[in-house]
């Protein structure tokens, strides 16, 4: 059975950094619920998994659709958001659609198609980020920047679709202030694509930031920021 008292310095971990995506939503101008956690739980078991969403952090994302398959069955019993986070293969799609509230990283045409595809077959609908590669770096997955005027109206066309927002990644190896210009260009493209975007389209939501520059993505108007590592300094 696993052990269900909470590990104390998870505990901290978790206030710790609750307090300081408050702290940095209040200083760009809003309130701290307009910033939705998603915690990264890829590198940790199903039981301190367990821990996490009991603590209130309900939002978990994994970078793995195989994490959420094997994740999910076994915490049924807590009302958890599964976020897939990380790149998914067509071959996934149908397996994992069940499970995940919202899919992050929507990284092709082909991948769009096949969520459409299965979505449709379940009766279900999809929501959705668009990930941007803001950083132009090649081993980033993600659209282009100029091509997101064409992907929203192809993806605005599948009646299983739901697309919220953005998501993008700051580059590899980028200190906070190039990170910063990255994420204030995905606002700043967001804010360029609202006014065309198709009525059934809403990018309100920015997914971006991660523990090591969360701040600087709350700066440039983050609605949910993925956070692993932090949760689980000092654990192993
Ligand atoms: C792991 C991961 C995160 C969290 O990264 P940390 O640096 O551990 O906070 C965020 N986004 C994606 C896509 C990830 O794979």
């Amino acid at each position: 059975m696993p052990s269900f008292a909470a590990n104390p310095l998870l505990l901290e971990n978790i206030a710790r950094v609750r307090a300081e995506v408050a702290e940095a939503a209040v200083r760009s101008g809003r309130r701290a619920d307009e910033v939705t956690i998603v915690a990264a739980t890829k590198y940790v078991d199903a039981n301190i998994t367990r821990q996490v969403a009991a603590a209130g952090l309900l939002d978990l994302g994994e970078s793995r659709p195989q994490e959420i398959w094997s994740k999910g069955p076994e915490l049924t019993d807590l009302p958890i958001r599964w976020h897939l986070i990380g790149h998914l293969q067509r071959n996934k799609v149908r397996r994992t659609l069940p499970f995940v509230a919202l899919f992050h990283s929507i990284d092709s045409l082909r991948l769009l198609e096949e969520l459409q595809t299965e979505a449709e077959k379940l009766g279900q609908v999809v929501a959705i980020l668009l990930e941007v590669n803001i950083s132009g770096d090649e081993a980033k997955h993600g659209f282009a920047p100029a091509e997101m005027p064409s992907v929203i109206e192809t993806a605005a066309q599948f009646s299983h679709l739901q697309i919220r927002g953005l998501m993008s990644m700051a580059g590899l190896d980028t200190d906070a202030v190039t990170a910063q210009q990255q994420f204030a260009a995905v606002r700043q493209l967001r804010d360029q694509l609202a006014p065309n975007a198709p009525a059934n389209v809403s990018l309100a939501d920015l997914s971006m930031g991660m523990s090591g520059d969360f701040r600087e993505a709350i700066a440039e108007g983050a609605t949910m920021v993925r956070i692993g590592s932090s949760f689980f300094e000092g654990l192993f």
